[in-house]
């Protein structure tokens, strides 16, 4: 009877569904990931949970599908069962055509589904590596996905709601309390900011109109962005502001705004050091809007340039990964010259006492899901353990 009554319930709900999605060209695939989802219990991350702590933190954050999306009906194929997990949908066909869903599971230490504010990405990522700086250290948060992922709304807050506000805000709110409690009086701390691009081998000061800068490194290996503009900032509303010139610079100059920034880095840097003796950086925070790391797909048609800049992102991608690996496994080689973003991010890369984190950005959507299953893949890769992805069915 009740078994009865169950299996009514279900065939009721899979017609309902493809009522609903006879409009889209993926009701079937909807349809196979809603029954999935069925079958699951869903036990999201919540705001009291556990900060776990890490030398290197690897999250994943997943954004809404957003209103081009739905334009273009796409559907969402990604499930975020608990708070570090992660399930992408992949679409397969049998050889009689016949289609599947081949369900890749991967694990993280956070996984943030569409719900999760900027903010609650924050606290488990960034914010646990604030009291690096004020130790002496180098702390360092780096967005990296495909173009569209949200990186930029995560990193620079959202442009339309000035309320939710991005990493680089939040990360320098938290810096200026905590700078201004007793413990730090006798340091007499100094906080500044810097902004700069860097777009195939060229690094571009953010916060004076695009001046090309060199690179310089010392007999110490020490590498030295010269003549960076630094701005010393005491509230939000100035490191918001800077913030805002800043990406107006980066979208500058371009046919298209978007084409430009989604291919350079962007390295937001907040700088401690102590006015009794201002010339020597106390502790550093770097955070990174990573360029999109999408292959080309229309390499067929793509001029010389795209291809240059997509070799360009990716070496300096690869590089990336293996100086955190590094970081991981002290003492081990640490191959900082592979490109300029971790020439200039050195630093964060040796030292006992630095923190990194990765928040991998990705869209819901299925025509991401290549460029997901990359970014996932890399993510996992980031983590000396590596190897979490298992296969299910
Ligand atoms: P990227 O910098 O990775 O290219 P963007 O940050 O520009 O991506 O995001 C692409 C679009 O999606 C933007 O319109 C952005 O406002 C929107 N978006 C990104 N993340 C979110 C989110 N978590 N919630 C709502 N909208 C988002
Ligand atoms: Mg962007």
């Amino acid at each position: 009877m009740e078994r009865r009554r169950r299996n009514a319930e279900v065939k009721a709900e899979k017609e309902e569904i493809s009522r609903l999605n006879q409009d889209t060209p993926h009701w079937e695939l909807l349809a196979m990931i809603t029954q999935y989802r069925n079958t699951i219990t869903l036990s999201p991350l919540s705001y009291n949970d556990f900060i776990e702590d890490h030398l290197i933190t690897v999250a994943v954050r997943k954004r809404p599908l957003n209103k081009f999306d739905l334009v273009k009906k796409e559907i969402d194929i990604i499930t975020i069962p608990n708070k570090n997990q992660l399930i992408v949908h992949e679409p397969k066909y049998k050889v009689d055509l016949t289609k599947y869903l081949d369900n890749h599971v991967f694990t993280f230490d956070y996984t943030f589904n569409e719900t999760c504010s900027n903010q609650i990405v924050y606290k488990y990522t960034a914010q646990p590596l604030i009291q690096t700086i004020f130790e002496g250290g180098y702390a360092t948060c780096f967005a990296y996905g495909q173009t569209g992922s949200g990186k930029t709304y995560l990193m620079s807050g959202c442009p339309k709601n000035l309320k939710e506000k991005g990493i680089y805000a939040l990360t320098a709110s938290d810096i200026f309390k905590e700078a201004n409690s007793e413990k730090y009086d006798d340091l007499k701390l100094e906080i500044s900011c810097s902004f700069f691009e860097i777009y195939v081998k060229k690094v571009s000061d953010l916060l004076n109109g695009k001046q090309t800068l060199k690179l310089l490194e010392d007999g110490k290996q020490q590498v030295q962005v010269v003549g960076l503009t630094e701005r010393t900032v005491s509230s939000v509303d100035e490191v918001l502001h800077l913030i805002k010139i800043g990406n107006e610079e980066r979208a500058s100059g371009q046919t298209s705004a978007n084409v430009n920034s989604s291919r350079s880095h962007a390295v937001f840097q907040i700088c401690l050091r102590s006015k009794l003796n201002p010339k020597k950086i106390h502790g550093k925070f770097s955070l990174i809007d990573l360029a999109g790391n999408e292959r080309g797909a229309d390499t067929f048609f793509s001029s010389k340039t795209t291809k240059m800049e997509g070799s360009e992102i990716n070496q300096s991608l690869l590089n990336l990964k293996e100086c955190i690996r590094a970081l991981g496994r002290k003492g081990a080689h640490l191959p900082f010259r592979g490109s300029k973003l971790t020439q200039v991010l050195r630093d964060s890369f040796i030292g006992a006492n630095n923190k990194t984190c990765m928040i991998a950005m990705v869209s819901p959507g299925v025509s991401s899901c290549e460029n997901t299953l990359n970014t996932l893949r890399y993510a996992d890769r980031v983590k000396e353990l590596g190897g979490s992805e298992v296969q299910g069915s």
